[in-house]
């Protein structure tokens, strides 16, 4: 395969490119000709007028195109100017690839039913390798969308580029389109194309470069792309508090600087900022899922650009890719502005020719997921045939002089995030030890108790389960253990009936045991009739009473088993437990007693 691309110029100069480009087409009979038109307008005169150019010389070929923020073409960003229509032409010549083009509509009201034709349409089609899909987002939630994706066979790559246009990047406002050989110029539609075949390799890359800073925020309250609060407090005011913002104004020329760095399952997603909404609200770029739970702010850092620009370029130079398709977030041209923007882009260049776009979001599949980013560049490298084992095109990274004033800020937020990782490494530490006693590890009194607590509302709420019942184990004579070996052998004797209890509480399926107070304990069996839970205290007295301690030998245990009654409170059941264990110790010790 290869790949030529056509930027910015007039209609005549169009129509040469695309009757010498025919020509050239016409040398190998096999070609299948793959057209994508960007146009960083929103005026769709301009595309419709180019497309029916570029049919009336290339008449077989397919199409596929949308409005964008911006055009990449020769690995570079294209300045706007009129007329400002691209066209990237990728040319398969290998005889089995196979490509095909679709276009659906897509609004709230059609995007469920869109979802399952789309994988219909690939789950009917075995040989798909890849779908990109180019798509309108105004008013789209695209949360659940993505999330039927994981329902595709799990090999398909999917990726691809939200339409934009360059007349404002607020998505919100703009009127972008999509369109293709499959369907009309539409501002409510999905552009799908198909890529496989026996000998088409795709690979699919995504480069962030965005580094999460600071503390971890939860996400208290959100609803598709407005994030409400953070905290439990409203967003807008969390940002301006964590960024010493001030008004509004800077908040839209930051808040690109400072984007939302989302925990999505073991990824991390990145959302812009959009918007400023009532109540102190933010728009973000694109939807929350609803199990996005956990954010930090991100801190676009152009060191940590680059860095992950030359393991991209290194990764992506080994697979030899043929043709480069690039979907880059308008978010990114705003950062590096203009003038150097292509910083980014033109390394992959080196490696093979580069075309895309400016998207508004970014679409690319990890693993099962198909991910909804903002803020990153996808790189989509494309071959046809295997390599062959000898990578060529240089690695030029293009060395980021770096200011005085830059270096100290980078080094400033190295020291944010490894103070706020060492503060949150801390506190997730004193976290566990106020959970823990610490001579056993078990649950101290106080978790015991609340779990107790939440065991017995739980069964109030849902009475098909047996009820929670409570084991309570107190070692017998333990005073004498202490006066004749020492306390430190006593200690020994608590740590060991501890671990003894984790491992028999973990094989009946239960939450870990707790210490009661001295060398009391208690095990909580959230849904365990009587019989079992006697059967849980037999075999801990059992396994205590087995076990022979270097200094102190071996020590009989008493236990009391108590099944809770409806209506009882925590405190009626523990009492209960206790008169149980009581009991025990009365008939002689070394035995279990219920109540
Ligand atoms: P019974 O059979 O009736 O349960 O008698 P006992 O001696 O086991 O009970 P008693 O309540 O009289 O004594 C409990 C002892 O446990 C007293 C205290 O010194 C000891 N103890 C409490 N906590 C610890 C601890 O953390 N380490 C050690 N080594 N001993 C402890
Ligand atoms: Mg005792
Ligand atoms: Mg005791």
């Amino acid at each position: 395969m290869y790949q030529v691309h056509f930027s910015h110029g007039s209609e005549d100069e169009l129509r040469q490119f695309a009757s010498g480009l025919s020509a050239r087409i016409a040398q190998s009979s096999d070609a299948r000709t793959l057209v994508h038109v960007f146009n960083d307008t929103a005026n769709r005169s301009v595309t419709d007028k180019a497309t029916s150019i570029l049919r009336s010389e290339l008449p077989d070929a397919l199409f596929a195109g949308c409005s964008t923020s911006g055009t990449i073409c020769d690995g570079a960003f294209v300045a706007s100017e009129q007329p400002n229509i691209s066209a990237i032409v990728n040319v398969f010549e290998d005889p089995r690839t196979i490509i095909e083009v679709h276009q659906f509509p897509l609004n709230r009201k059609t995007k469920s039913e869109t979802a399952e034709a789309i994988r219909e349409l690939i789950n009917e089609r075995p040989w798909v390798k890849a779908v990109e899909m180019l798509t309108t987002l105004i008013d789209v939630g695209m949360a659940d969308f993505c999330d039927e994706a994981r329902l595709l066979p799990e090999d398909v790559i999917v990726f691809g580029g939200g339409a934009l246009t360059s007349e404002t990047i607020n998505m919100w406002k703009g009127l972008p389109y999509v369109f293709s050989s499959a369907g009309e110029n539409s501002g409510e539609g999905i552009v799908l194309v198909l890529y496989g075949g026996e000998s088409f390799h795709l690979q699919t890359l995504t480069i962030y470069g965005w580094k999460p800073l600071g503390r971890h925020m939860e996400i208290t309250r959100a609803e598709g792309p407005v994030l409400y609060e953070l905290d439990g407090a409203p967003a807008y005011e969390r940002y301006c508090h964590y960024l010493s913002l001030e008004d509004n104004d800077v908040f839209a020329t930051d808040s690109v600087l400072f984007p939302l760095a989302i925990d999505h399952e073991d990824r991390t997603v990145i959302k812009a900022l959009v918007d400023i909404g009532e109540n102190g609200s933010i728009t973000l770029s694109s939807d929350l899922a609803s199990y996005h739970k956990r954010c930090r702010i991100a801190y676009g850092d152009p060191g940590t650009i680059l860095r992950s620009i030359r393991e991209g370029v290194c990764a992506i130079r080994e697979f030899e890719p043929q043709g480069i398709m690039a979907y880059s977030c308008a978010a990114r041209r705003k950062y590096w502005g203009d003038e150097h923007i292509s910083r980014e882009t033109l390394p992959l260049q080196a490696i093979a020719p580069t075309a895309g776009f400016y998207t508004g979001g970014e679409f690319c599949r990890e693993g099962k997921e198909l991910l909804h980013h903002n803020v990153t560049l996808v790189v989509v490298s494309i071959r046809e045939g295997d390599a062959s084992g000898e990578p060529k095109g240089e690695i030029v990274i293009d060395a980021m002089e770096f200011t005085r004033q830059m270096e100290i800020v980078n080094s400033l937020a190295a020291f944010v995030g490894v103070t706020s990782a060492e503060l949150e490494d801390a506190y997730a530490r004193l976290e566990v030890a106020a959970r823990t006693d610490e001579l056993t590890g078990l649950l101290n009194r106080g978790v015991i108790e609340s779990r107790i607590e939440e065991a017995l509302a739980e069964r109030a709420a849902d009475r098909d389960d047996e009820p929670p019942a409570l084991v309570m184990l107190d070692i017998d004579n333990f005073k004498a253990v202490n006066d004749t070996f020492g306390h430190r052998a006593g200690d020994e004797v608590l740590r060991k009936f501890g671990s003894l209890l984790r491992t028999l509480a973990d094989d009946a399926g239960a939450d870990t045991p707790g210490r009661w107070g001295g060398e009391e304990f208690m095990v909580l069996l959230p849904s365990a009739s009587l019989s079992d839970a006697c059967a849980f205290a037999e075999r801990a007295r059992g396994e205590f009473t087995g076990l022979n301690f270097p200094i102190s030998g071996s020590h009989t245990i008493s236990i009391g088993v108590a099944q809770a009654l409806p209506g009882e409170t925590s405190d009626m059941l523990c009492q209960r437990v206790d008169k149980a264990l009581y009991s025990a110790k009365e008939k002689g010790k070394n035995r279990v007693e219920t109540a």
